[in-house]
């Protein structure tokens, strides 16, 4: 195994000390499945005070002395945990203590999966006690030890099995699978933080769909507001398939985009049961369940503490997910100017995620509309075209010379500008603006 040159040095100034230490987990891990990791985790048989002691030439930050990490800042920092087991878990979460121990296989029959339970020494080569190459090989996430045990001690391993499958696009074996179904409501227990960064890791993966697919009772524990699309039939010619089966479909063709949108490609129909009306036809319609999905989505990611940036993409562009532009360069301007310049963009994004979801008889004409849609967009922001007061060549100082009367008709003067411009009425240009406002605005008194 290949290991950073400042990752070799802080290894070796261990094992000078008298000491064992290994690379060990998520790293071993990725580098074995050809993934250039994206930190290094070393054990070692020092205990914490030893660590800090050797490594006093560097900036050592006692990280979590209690479980036994400091962290040695070289490169890049790299966490140094003295091996350990832990103790009893009484609340399912936290180890009420931590006993450090002898040996690597000891530390590493504490770690979740097998295949997050190897090291790597240069003296040693790859160290797996309870199998993780063959499962890495087989493609199986697997639990070290008894599963429900494991899942006992900490009900965030669940999630993360989930994590890690939908990550590497692997299975999970069948006794872990049974006992994370069985143990899910161990799931409450969890803080919201931590259960949003593994749904959001999970999101991200190339399997989200698979495994959100797989396991929607175990997601449902802590979003419940998902289960409803389960099976509900839309009856209505744009869509083949049912609200959930469909969502699975915009997860699966959204992989790769970020992490609102993935958020975004969750939620955005949750509301549809709540809002079936079914025609005097037998034609189903889902009125209002944009906006009330965008009040759902943002009520689940305050609940689990997301941060305010992403809650806030997800919202809005659940609430305009629906929205069909017909328009031409000024209609796109104006909706430049009502939604902010980045939205737009997304929406048109996600609506092809969506739309390649929907019946393939109506997929092309949808996609022809949002690709028509984009053209547009980006000939607006290419060509620079004025959608906000603020991209005009004059501003309120220049009315206030001009004659307006400071106040708010500096503001509606120059939104009238600005739509002038929009509408071709007048050209965004200083002298041009200033003879608009003298002819049509203050003449006129069009204020
Ligand atoms: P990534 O860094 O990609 O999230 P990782 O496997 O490195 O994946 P970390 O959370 O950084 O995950 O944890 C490092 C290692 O610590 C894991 O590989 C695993 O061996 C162990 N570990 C982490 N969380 C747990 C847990 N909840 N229960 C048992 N072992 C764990
Ligand atoms: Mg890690």
């Amino acid at each position: 195994m290949e290991l950073p040159l400042y990752v070799k040095n802080i290894l070796d100034t261990l094992s000078k000390g008298g000491y064992e230490a290994y690379a060990v987990g998520g790293c071993v891990r990725d580098s074995l499945l050809g993934i250039v990791p994206g930190d290094y985790d070393i054990c070692t048989s020092a205990l914490p005070e030893e660590v800090i002691e050797l490594f006093r030439e560097f900036t050592v930050v006692p990280t979590g002395i209690k479980h036994g990490t400091v962290t040695v800042v070289s490169d890049a920092p790299v966490e140094i945990t003295s091996f350990r087991s832990e103790g009893k878990y009484s609340d399912n979460r936290h180890p009420d203590s931590v006993i450090f121990v002898k040996s690597v296989e000891e530390d590493l029959s504490r770690r979740d999966f097998t295949v997050n339970a190897m090291a790597y020494s240069q003296q040693r080569g790859i160290v797996d006690p309870f199998g993780g190459i063959c499962d890495l090989e087989k493609k199986i996430i697997r639990c070290v030890g008894d599963p429900e045990t494991r899942f006992d001690e900490d009900g965030l391993r669940i999630m993360r099995a989930l994590r890690f499958a939908s990550v590497y696009g692997f299975e999970i074996e069948k006794d872990t699978e049974s006992a994370l179904r069985k143990k899910r409501t161990l799931l409450l227990g969890i803080s919201e933080e931590r259960l949003f960064a593994e749904m959001s890791k999970l999101l991200m993966g190339q399997s989200a769909h698979i495994i959100i697919d797989k396991y929607p009772e175990v997601i449902g524990t802590f979003i419940p507001e998902i289960l409803p699309m389960i099976g509900f039939r839309q009856h209505t010619p744009h869509h083949h398939l049912d609200v959930w089966k469909h969502t699975m479909k915009v997860l699966e063709n959204s992989w790769g985009d970020d992490l609102s949108m993935r958020w975004s490609a969750l939620l955005h129909d949750c509301k549809k049961p709540d809002c079936f009306v079914l025609d005097k036809n037998g034609r189903g319609h889902f009125t209002s369940h944009q906006e009330l999905g965008a009040k759902n989505a943002f009520n689940i990611l305050t609940r689990l503490k997301c941060d305010n940036k992403t809650k806030n993409e997800v919202v809005s562009l659940i609430e305009n997910h629906d929205l069909y532009f017909r328009g031409d360069i000024p209609d796109m301007q104006r909706l430049i100017n009502r939604l902010g310049k980045e939205l737009p963009k997304r929406i048109f994004r996600f609506r092809v995620y969506d739309s390649m979801a929907q019946n393939p008889n109506t997929v092309p004409e949808k996609l022809l509309e949002c690709q028509r849609a984009m053209k547009i967009y980006n000939e607006v922001v290419e060509n620079k075209l004025c959608c906000f007061v603020s991209d005009l060549e004059i501003d309120g100082f220049d009315l206030i010379k001009l004659g307006v009367k400071p106040g708010k008709q500096i503001g509606e003067t120059l939104t009238k500008l600005l739509f002038a411009v929009i509408d071709k009425k007048c050209e965004n240009n200083r002298d041009k603006l200033a003879a608009y406002v003298a002819d049509y605005i203050l003449k006129a008194g069009n204020l």
